[in-house]
């Protein structure tokens, strides 16, 4: 199997009708720094994205790219607010089309990506799919506030006090009322 790479821009229609021996896979990897629309979702950091891709036409003539992205990304915890690392291990199977009309009538196991002004954006291809593979509250695996309680002593009361006042919330709402009125 060939490796090569793919250009930043292309027609993905050629590569879709290649009649070759064998598919041929290309890979490329991108800096996240140059994903304009996904790196701002994510806490800045030198990584890099891996890529690896290749072309078709199905039986029943439909052209598709399929392939894989790898990354890890930094993120914040959104539950003790530090920063950690998320692995990103995605795939995708796309069908380039021109219009939206033609995006609607794509059998649903592909993804339509609608072309612009023929070609497609590396980049904005692989942003998208990105995004797409973030969690909607990032968030250590494991009960972080617990392991950070265990590793700092100072935080440990401020992190009790947080909790106390949360039951205290829960158990009794005119607790809130009695602390206004304090
Ligand atoms: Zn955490």
């Amino acid at each position: 199997m060939l490796n090569t790479k793919l250009p930043v821009q292309f027609d993905p229609y050629p590569f879709c009708r290649q009649r070759q021996e064998g598919e041929i896979c290309y890979s490329n990897t991108l800096r996240l720094s140059e994903l304009d629309s996904f790196r701002g979702l994510i806490l800045p950091c030198e990584g890099e994205v891996q890529i690896t891709c290749s072309f078709g036409e199905d039986d029943q003539k439909i052209p598709y790219l399929s392939g894989n992205i790898e990354a890890v990304v930094h993120l914040r915890c959104q539950r003790c607010m530090h920063p950690f690392e998320y692995e990103i291990k995605t795939s995708f199977l796309l069908s380039p089309v021109y219009s939206d009309q033609a995006a609607k009538e794509l059998p649903s196991t592909y993804e339509p990506i609608v072309l612009d002004e023929g070609n497609i954006s590396l980049p904005d291809l692989i942003s998208e799919e990105l995004i797409l593979s973030l969690p909607l509250v990032p968030k250590h695996e494991e009960n972080c506030l617990a392991e950070f309680a265990k590793k700092s002593q100072p935080s440990v009361t401020f992190m009790h006090r947080e909790v106390d006042l949360e039951n205290n919330r829960m158990n009794n709402p005119f607790k809130i009322l009695e602390s206004i009125k304090l």
